[in-house]
């Protein structure tokens, strides 16, 4: 509490403009009765909190301290000299994970196909192989087109053979960008790539989160690859992960627990999946999909703001939004807030997405 004393008190004086009325009101927010904006207020400056305004700093405020991850989440470290770590999932397949981004990587018989190249350890990649194997690096897989999963791939080195969906080169034609050199080769529902006695199977089911998303499976090992879409023990990235359609978000992360794999490799945070942790996003999603739903019947539009401005459709939409947003916050806060890792710093940001998700798609 005093630490949130602080900041909203901090925030007031940045801001320089609220009176003594309003630091009361904002000390005082748990009033009984609706409290309406202070008609004296300055225009376009934060004013009296919403009623139950919820005690995680909104977007735009700064936590002094995050909430605790849970143990359970708690990864092997990095060693800070190497920058990455490798962790084998299978007859020579091999995660490399800087315990927030994750690739992969499958030795066969003459040599070695990388999947993504993560920005951020993209140049310690020949080195995680090379503890491994000397064989050259022949093919890399682009599981989708977005910069900070394969702009590293020129650190590869050589001139491997680059498989995407044809979507992926459609978008990289567009963005010309020399750390993405386009694929070499493209499918449109699916491929086997078969190298010496290792098989990948790629398919694409369509994509809510970027057109080109693919599925990358390894029958043997069974291992799953899908990037950007399942958080094993995490809050998902901001707005369901920048997802370009979220109701498509919601049908593939259950369509990703109904096939047979046993470990997923999600493209992000510190381990790999199993079911148990699709079904929780899953559980997670449907319970924040709930709370804006019920919200948004309970909240009438136009209320705990200034008369002045109910003529202004963008602030009254606002005002209406951000009570939505406080109901879904207060509904979903209390279980889960200790069982999903980085939960404070993203759940404003998936009720303000889950809400307008509901409202127009
Ligand atoms: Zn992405």
């Amino acid at each position: 509490m005093p630490l949130r004393f602080r900041s909203r008190v901090s925030r007031v004086a940045v801001a320089g403009l609220v009176g003594m009325v309003g630091v009361v009101a904002l000390l005082g927010f748990s009033a009984a009765q609706p409290v309406s904006s202070q008609t004296d207020a300055s225009p376009g400056q934060p004013g009296t909190p919403y009623l139950d305004m919820p005690s995680l700093a909104p977007i735009g405020v700064r936590a002094d301290r995050y909430l605790p991850i849970p143990k359970e989440d708690a990864a092997p470290p990095i060693d800070p000299a190497k920058g990455y770590r490798t962790q084998k999932l299978g007859r020579d397949l091999y995660m490399v994970t800087d315990n927030g981004y994750q690739s992969m990587f499958m030795v066969y018989e003459t040599g070695v196909v990388v999947i993504d190249a993560p920005l951020g350890y993209s140049a310690h990649i020949r080195q995680a192989i090379a503890e491994v194997t000397d064989r050259p690096i022949t093919h890399v897989i682009y599981s989708h087109a977005h910069t900070d999963h394969i702009g590293g791939v020129n650190d590869l080195g050589g001139h491997p053979v680059i498989i995407a969906q044809e979507e992926t080169k459609r978008l990289l034609e567009k963005a010309k960008d020399p750390r993405r050199p386009l694929p070499t080769v493209t499918f449109k529902d699916s491929y086997s790539l078969k190298v010496g006695s290792q098989r990948l199977d790629l398919t694409y089911p369509g994509s809510p989160h970027e057109p080109g998303n693919i599925f990358i499976y390894a029958p043997e090992q069974k291992v799953l690859m899908v990037v950007d879409m399942v958080f094993p023990g995490w809050m998902p990235w901001r707005r369901f992960a920048l997802a370009k359609d979220v109701p498509g978000y919601f049908d593939q992360v259950a369509y990703i627990d109904t096939l047979p794999w046993e470990t997923l490799v999600g493209g992000h945070v510190n381990r790999v999946g199993t079911h148990a942790d699709v079904r929780r996003q899953l559980e997670f999603m449907n319970d924040i999909k709930a709370a804006a739903a019920a919200a948004l019947k309970s909240t009438p539009p136009g209320e705990e703001m200034a008369a002045e401005d109910k003529a202004n459709a963008w602030a009254v939409y606002d005002n209406y939004i951000d009570r939505v947003v406080v109901k879904c916050m207060n509904a979903v806060t209390p279980k889960w807030q200790s069982r999903l890792g980085g939960y404070d710093a993203f759940i404003w940001d998936q009720c303000y997405a889950m809400e307008q998700s509901i409202r127009i798609d």
